[in-house]
């Protein structure tokens, strides 16, 4: 019981073979990438908030995969269903989590569009939300 009162998040992906929980903080602003590699990965948008990596347990994790996405960086799916999860960089302490697999009521709410320098071109911004060229700028949970 109070290992459960720890939870901050759970989720899974589309088919549930993954199950993770954040035990720990977790930043309540969300960010959605519009980098080239975030897009191909999801078809869409990376949308993502953050926890320290050894706050996010995975609960279930045998069709877990990883793929190097890039030099620094690698990036955690489902290998059964393709649902994006996570991205690691490699001199980072905090994984990026997909907001779109975290169980609701998340609590998060979207902060920022980042690299929006290399956004698609039928993408259209709404201009409630900031948006940055680049990095979003956000960092710790
Ligand atoms: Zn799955
Ligand atoms: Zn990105």
């Amino acid at each position: 019981m109070g290992k459960a009162a720890d939870v901050r998040a759970t989720g899974r992906c589309l088919c549930g073979a993954v199950r993770f929980s954040i035990r720990g903080p977790l930043r309540s602003s969300v960010v959605a990438c519009h980098c080239t590699t975030c897009r191909k990965f999801t078809g869409g948008l990376w949308v993502g908030t953050c926890a320290r990596k050894e706050h996010v347990v995975i609960e279930r994790g045998d069709t877990l995969k990883w793929y190097r996405s890039s030099a620094e960086a690698q990036r955690g799916f489902c290998a059964n269903c393709g649902s994006g999860l996570f991205w690691e960089g490699d001199d980072e302490p905090l994984w990026s989590i997909a907001a779109g697999s975290l169980d609701e009521p998340t609590g998060l709410k979207l902060a920022v569009h980042s690299w929006t320098a290399e956004s698609a071109d039928y993408w259209s911004f709404d201009p409630g939300i900031p948006t940055r060229p680049g990095p979003s700028g956000l960092r710790e949970p």
